[in-house]
């Protein structure tokens, strides 16, 4: 079920010609369809239909509010890790009850605002956390819920830079302390302790170590239950890796519909947090040629777009697939496809074999998750636009940064 097709030779998203779009919006420009997010979010959801289930949308990867608006019209939880995107998920008319809240930072405004909002709960991850999310619900009274983030101490084996489970990591309560902490957290009368969660890491292509955290939670679970601590859910955290090149992703409705087995009578609501699975492949960044070096030692493609638009690469050296819009008489050579930021990193795949012009337009695929989300205005770049594809219209549904608006926020120094 691919939602990118070629027809006669030029490439179409949801059946819109993305050459279409790069004329209509200009390029850089991000492009996603609303189709492949939504049957990307009912796998999980059908996947897990025999059990009570949230499928909490990690905000991290991709958080246009009409991707969040599109989800929570579908009846998503989301997974949030700022007092930003808590205020994005609102305003995209998602519900602060189906929210909950992750990352080892959080804010004491950044808390009080989630409490105010009334959030599901706070995935906690230290004990000090505790601590202060105790005496802000007291201050305001209420009564914060909490689950404890436990880092299992497992080999997502996936590339380091997006690997948390592991014991060396700064994520989460380790699972040797986990016990101490949730007693800790019952004596805290202004917490309420609803859950218990893990997030092992990112782009997790076999599921064994996905079932290894969560047979270490579920210890966890039953040591709780003996402590008289009830736990109402259990939190899996996200993880879930796409096709980027040649990989094979996880079966997620499988994945799914096992857990969904396993929890079964269990009596626990069952969370999953994913963000790369629901939006990775959903979004391509389309970019223009704007000249062919062939002077060098290796040839290079010197495109519109780069890494202040698309991180990954330069982050993690992750693989993107780079394709022609449209067929073209040029002969293939082999390139590498640069950016024009003045950093070596700005490279956005090496040696690609492409029959490309100067001018021939390109789509970097898979680029729906960490793409938009992680764009900056480095080198004084206005971020792109974001174009969703939306039952056969291609809406803006962000405009282009201006020049202008890169620096509203500066002053120049004062004469005397
Ligand atoms: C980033 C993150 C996720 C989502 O990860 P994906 O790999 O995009 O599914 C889920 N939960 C937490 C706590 C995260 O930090």
């Amino acid at each position: 079920m691919s939602f990118l097709a070629r027809v006669e030779g030029e490439l179409r998203l949801d059946g819109m010609p993305l050459a279409d779009v790069a004329r209509e919006f200009g390029t850089p420009c991000y492009v996603y369809s609303r189709s492949a997010i939504e049957s990307a979010y009912r796998e999980f959801d059908q996947g897990l239909g025999g059990v009570d289930h949230l499928v909490c949308y990690a905000v991290k990867a991709s958080s246009n509010l009409a991707i969040l608006d599109a989800l929570a019209r579908l009846g998503a939880g989301f997974d949030i890790v700022s007092g930003g995107e808590l205020a994005r998920v609102l305003a995209a008319g998602g519900s602060a009850e189906r929210v909950i809240f992750s990352g080892v930072g959080k804010s004491e405004a950044e808390m009080r605002t989630a409490l105010a909002a009334g959030i599901k709960c706070f995935n906690v991850e230290s004990e000090p956390e505790l601590e202060r999310l105790d005496a802000l619900a007291g201050a305001m009274g209420l009564s914060a819920p909490v689950s404890l983030r436990i880092n299992p101490d497992v080999d997502a084996r996936t590339h380091p830079y997006i690997s948390t489970g592991l014991a060396g990591n700064k994520f989460g309560i380790p699972h040797g302390r986990a016990l101490e902490a949730y007693a800790r957290a019952a004596r805290l009368s202004n917490l309420r302790i609803t859950g218990i969660g893990c997030h092992i890491g990112s782009q997790i292509l076999e599921t064994a170590p996905l079932d290894e955290a969560l047979e270490r939670v579920m210890e966890l679970v039953a040591a709780l239950a003996g402590e008289g601590i009830a736990l109402a859910h259990v939190d899996l955290g996200g993880g879930l890796g796409i096709r980027y090149r040649d990989e094979v992703a996880p079966d997620i409705r499988g994945y799914c519909e096992r857990l969904a087995r396993r929890f079964a009578g269990s009596g626990f609501q069952l969370l999953l947090e994913p963000g790369r699975a629901i939006v990775g492949s959903a979004g391509v960044l389309l970019t223009r040629v704007e000249y062919l070096k062939l002077d060098k030692a290796k040839r290079f493609a010197v495109v519109d777009a780069s890494m202040s638009e698309l991180l990954r690469p330069a982050l993690y050296e992750s693989w993107h697939d780079i394709v022609p819009v449209e067929p073209s008489r040029a002969a293939p050579a082999t390139y590498d496809v640069v950016g024009p930021v003045c950093e070596s990193a700005d490279v956005l795949g090496v040696d690609r074999s492409l029959a490309i012009r100067e001018g021939d337009l390109l789509a970097i695929l898979s680029a729906g998750a960490y793409g938009m989300a992680m764009a900056s205005n480095y080198n004084s770049r206005p971020r792109p636009p974001e174009v969703i594809i939306d039952r056969g219209r291609a809406l803006q549904v962000r405009a282009r940064e201006t020049i202008a608006s890169l620096h509203v926020l500066e002053r120049r120094l004062p004469d005397a």
